[in-house]
């Protein structure tokens, strides 16, 4: 068995008396392309969130690579604390892409990319940019290095912030409804740079309602209800054949 690059045990999410994650286990294994699905406010934002201490998780345990994020409370409480060191490190290896991109408006394509690197990687300008050119290519961006984001399609905005993310070297990728807020016919080119990483071997989740590129491309599919891992399975498994009730009332909506 090879080392989970992620293994979550027993995570909850509490915001006040509204507990959104109760208890999820999963392990991400090297390679592992997770399309998450659920409703509306089923927690998957939070649960991606939980992932790389966007938010604090309320209990569980989260271990990066063998080493565990983090520490119950010594005080008693339940909530897990970590370190700054930790939190800059959870930042460096687990990517994130937002569905609202969150490039810096003021800074040009190639310094959004360029300032993971230098600020959270502590990288000399020079090398950051010959990355930042380099993840922009790999998004067929380089000619838009100089623009700004108010400039670009929505698409291509996103395209960046994948490259963004990709710039700090992730090992593993999370994309929570990457392609959510375009407009339809810029989807494709979005999930055309996500397919194109899933097929190098990428480690990913994605939280998406785009099921004809979950059934192709993820290889684990996960359905959240009720603060839980609902249903698991292949894409297959979950997508084609659900065997619980909720799964198939969720999926009715998208056929
Ligand atoms: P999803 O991404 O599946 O739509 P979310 O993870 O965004 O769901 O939200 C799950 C639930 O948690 C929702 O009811 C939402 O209102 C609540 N929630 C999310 N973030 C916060 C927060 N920062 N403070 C309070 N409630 C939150
Ligand atoms: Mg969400």
């Amino acid at each position: 068995m090879t080392q989970p690059i992620l293994r979550i045990s027993g995570l909850h999410k509490r915001f006040g008396d509204h507990h959104v994650l109760q208890g999820i286990d999963f392990d991400v294994q090297p390679g592992d392309r997770v399309a998450i699905l659920g409703s509306s406010g089923s927690g998957k934002s939070t649960f991606l969130r939980c992932l790389n201490f966007m938010e604090t998780p309320s209990a569980g345990r989260i271990e990066l690579k063998g080493r565990p994020i983090g520490r119950p409370d010594a005080r008693g409480g339940d909530a897990v604390r970590y370190t700054q060191a930790e939190l800059a490190q959870v930042r460096r290896q687990v990517g994130m892409v937002f569905q609202q991109f969150n490039l810096f408006p003021h800074m040009t394509v190639l310094g959004n990319v360029m300032e993971g690197p230098i600020t959270v990687r502590g990288m000399a300008a020079a090398r950051a940019r010959d990355i930042a050119l380099r993840e922009l290519d790999k998004v067929g961006l380089a000619h838009k290095a100089d623009a700004y984001p108010g400039h670009l399609s929505g698409g291509q905005q996103q395209r960046v912030a994948i490259a963004r993310a990709l710039a700090m070297e992730p090992d593993v990728l999370l994309f929570d409804e990457p392609t959510s807020s375009l407009d339809p016919e810029l989807v494709g080119e979005v999930l055309n740079v996500i397919r194109d990483l899933a097929e190098e071997g990428r480690t990913m989740l994605l939280v998406t309602h785009e099921l004809g590129f979950a059934y192709h491309y993820a290889n684990k599919v996960l359905f959240l209800a009720d603060g839980l891992i609902y249903e698991a399975g292949t894409p297959d498994e979950v997508l084609k054949h659900p065997r619980k009730e909720r799964t198939q009332r969720f999926l009715e909506r998208f056929t």
